[in-house]
């Protein structure tokens, strides 16, 4: 493979290999390199890390395209033509991009939590029984199509060049892996600004700590701390999932069209 550091990919790739080599020097709990459904995982990665961006690239393009005429015809100035930022330097783009962004995911994820139609969709990845990196990908597909439109309107104003925009991504998947991944360590001091394996685990334990769960972060965890939301103890969770996890499909396309799933699954058990 040609490594091209202007590619998302390339940057997929090393850092789900650098995880998986950081697992095997330092792993947390007993658990095999092939667990239950690590097959299904690898599809969500590939599906999720590549194809989705693919196949929903004209559907966000011509958006974006409507998105322009609407504010052209109220007289607004055009969201993709305003580029508040993008002669600014590189690092005040990537510090803007990262905390901006961060702070409309982790608003995005509580809303996964709290609202019951969305949370149907957000259980695919709270399925995860046996956590390592490979679970940062295992998502349903709507997701993205909740979170891209929320953060589309404010980012588009701002103008980021490909640079930072690259840089942001491939820094939140990195450090979205290592959330995930089975190495038990967070950043000391760092813990109240930066998310880490042991505070998102507990994102994941099947009791709620909170309201509606606790960790909601992203890459940042400061919005948990600011806002009340974090819950950080000692050791790990009993058991991940969510209540009434048992009844959720392991099938991969049950997944993929749940909770519609939800009916075919009660007709097959009426029968
Ligand atoms: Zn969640
Ligand atoms: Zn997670």
């Amino acid at each position: 493979m040609i490594a091209d550091f202007q590619s998302y990919t390339f940057w997929l790739i090393v850092i789900s290999l650098f995880c998986l080599l950081l697992e095997r020097i330092i792993p947390w709990r007993q658990q095999k390199l092939l667990r239950p459904q690590w097959l299904q995982d690898v599809f969500w990665l590939a599906f999720n890390g590549y194809f989705l961006a693919v196949l929903f690239a004209p559907l966000f393009t011509g958006a974006a395209g409507l998105a322009d005429q609407l504010f052209a015809r109220i007289g607004w100035p055009q969201p993709s033509q305003v580029n508040l930022l993008n002669s600014q330097p590189f690092w005040m783009q990537f510090f803007v991009l990262l905390v901006v962004q961060d702070f409309i995911e982790w608003s995005v994820h509580n809303a996964l939590h709290r609202i019951p139609a969305l949370w149907e969709f957000h259980k695919v990845h709270h399925s995860i029984h046996d956590m390592d990196w490979i679970g940062n990908f295992r998502f349903h597909w709507m997701e993205v199509l909740i979170y891209k439109p929320a953060k589309y309107l404010p980012l588009a104003f701002m103008g980021f060049n490909y640079e930072p925009v690259l840089a942001v991504a491939v820094f939140a998947t990195l450090v979205g892996h290592l959330n995930h991944s089975n190495v038990p360590f967070d950043y000391g001091p760092l813990k109240y600004i930066f998310n880490s394996p042991k505070m998102h685990i507990w994102h994941h334990d099947t009791e709620l700590h909170l309201n509606s769960g606790q960790n909601f972060g992203i890459v940042l965890s400061v919005w948990d701390w600011l806002f009340g939301t974090a819950w950080m103890p000692q050791g790990q969770p009993q058991r991940l999932g969510f209540d009434g996890d048992d009844k959720f499909p392991d099938n991969l396309l049950l997944r993929m069209i749940y909770p519609a799933s939800k009916f075919l699954m009660a007709h097959e058990e009426s029968k």
